[in-house]
């Protein structure tokens, strides 16, 4: 009896060194991708010891997939760091409120004012843009040109060299023009210097900002902690947005900005267009610090919630990675009908944190019933189309005439069509896992 017992503990305690291995293997792969993805060092390792006093060893050993249980928590945990506990101050319709946008010099100010300007604007916000960017040569005429093509009013001038004066006087000269979103942009000089904090501090106390927004650059890397502290210490950063998404960094930089500024990300930046702009949406974007891509989660639902039969007829259309306006208007039939296919189409990474808000559902679908409305007046060809040159003024006029409703909104919908033609785009060429060979998570 003694040397069984005595056998059954050698094993036990076996076990828990296997499962003590395997964690710290599996902990220690995670934070290679992590470091690559630019998180910083120290959070890494802060990461890494709360995983260990988190994951149970017991439930670890228990459990079939050890690395699923582990990566799970490590996406948790992720998931939180990039939560500061607080929601941003966000704009309201009809109440006059300024923004004002910080960041060094060439992290995407001036592009991002634009964008977000932009969104609002199309949400009925009625913005106005103030260059108070004295320092960089050609910054009001980049504003300024932005502004022009998004129709959105600016302010600011050639000759005045003093930033806080121009903040003021366009910030009033709005609020008398009755704009409930008034953005200024700042200068960002070459690198962090006492003059531009002090300037900034100043354009700040000047304007009362409702919103100071930290910009920063996906690809700065490892500089992200000290550059957002160093905005926060002198200003009171609200939000954090981060742009260049579209390259190849993966923006680790991010949780260090959260974690600096004790402040939630609000948008991403993902092109120089106006419209390569998209809501935060944080598992998308921790899935791709771990460097799982978007697509995995997404993946292993379609398993999950589409019937068998009806899988090989969606798979292949989403590798086919074409997407036309009938497409469109068949998945947004899915999602009216909550059947599986719609539940799928709304969990695309971008697609439901934009076009169907949570709290919102109202709204999103009396927008989408709208949408199909619009698209009820268009030409078979005109569905079936992947050539965005088709729509033209005429038959854009045709479509708003057919089903009685303003041109700007068939627009609205030919907009939305092409953001999500292009998040659907991304799939093309995916392997798709097979059922039971799932993705990371
Ligand atoms: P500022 O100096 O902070 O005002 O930065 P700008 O707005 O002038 O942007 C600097 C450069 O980055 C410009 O060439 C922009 O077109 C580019 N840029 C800004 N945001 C993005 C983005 O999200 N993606 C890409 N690819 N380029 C961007
Ligand atoms: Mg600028």
């Amino acid at each position: 009896l003694g040397g069984s017992i005595s056998r059954a503990l050698a094993q036990m305690s076996n076990a828990t060194v296997i499962d003590e291995k395997v964690l710290s293997d599996c902990l220690n792969e995670i934070s290679r991708a992590l470091l690559q993805s630019d998180v910083q060092f120290k959070m890494v390792r802060d990461m890494q010891s709360n995983i260990k006093r988190i994951v149970n060893l017991e439930t670890l050993a228990a459990g079939t997939n050890k690395r699923r249980i582990i990566q799970q928590a490590v996406f948790t945990e992720l998931c939180n760091m990039l939560d500061p506990g607080k929601p941003s101050f966000t704009p309201k319709k009809g109440k006059p409120c300024v923004v004002m946008f910080v960041g060094l010099q060439g992290s995407g100010k001036t592009t991002t004012c634009t964008k977000y300007a932009y969104y609002h604007q199309r949400k009925g916000f009625k913005p106005a843009l103030v260059c108070a960017d004295t320092f960089r040569a050609g910054a009001f005429d980049q504003l300024k040109q932005n502004a022009t093509k998004a129709k959105i009013p600016f302010y600011g001038s050639y000759m005045e060299s003093d930033p806080v004066k121009i903040a003021v006087e366009g910030v009033e000269r709005f609020k008398k023009e009755n704009c409930d979103l008034i953005i200024v942009d700042t200068s960002g000089r070459h690198k962090q210097e006492a003059a531009l904090f002090e300037e900034m501090r100043q354009v700040s106390e000047a304007t009362k900002p409702d919103l100071v927004i930290f910009v920063m650059d996906s690809s700065i890397g490892q500089a992200a902690f000290d550059q957002a502290q160093a905005f926060k210490q002198s200003v009171s950063v609200g939000a954090v947005i981060v742009t260049k998404m579209d390259g190849h960094a993966k923006g680790g930089g991010a949780l260090s900005a959260v974690a600096a500024t004790k402040s939630p990300v609000i948008f991403i930046g993902t092109g120089e267009h106006i419209n390569e702009f998209e809501v935060f949406d944080v598992k998308p974007f921790v899935s791709r610090l771990l460097g799982m891509g978007d697509w995995s989660g997404f993946m292993d639902k379609i398993h999950e919630v589409v019937p068998t039969d009806q899988q090989p007829e969606l798979l292949q259309k989403l590798s086919e990675g074409t997407f036309t306006l009938r497409l469109m208007y068949e998945q947004f039939q899915n999602i009216l009908k909550m059947g599986p296919i719609g539940q799928v189409f709304s969990m695309l990474p971008g697609f439901s944190s934009e076009l169907m808000p949570k709290g919102h559902e109202k709204e999103s679908q009396a927008k989408i019933k709208r949408y199909m409305t619009m698209m009820d007046s268009m030409t078979d060809g005109e569905l079936d189309s992947t050539n965005p040159k088709l729509m033209t003024e005429s038959r854009i006029l045709r479509i708003a005439r057919g089903s009685g409703r303003p041109v700007r909104d068939v627009v609205d919908m030919l907009e939305e069509y092409k953001r999500l033609a292009k998040i659907w785009s991304k799939m093309k060429g995916l392997k798709i896992p097979k059922k039971g060979e799932m993705s990371a998570l």
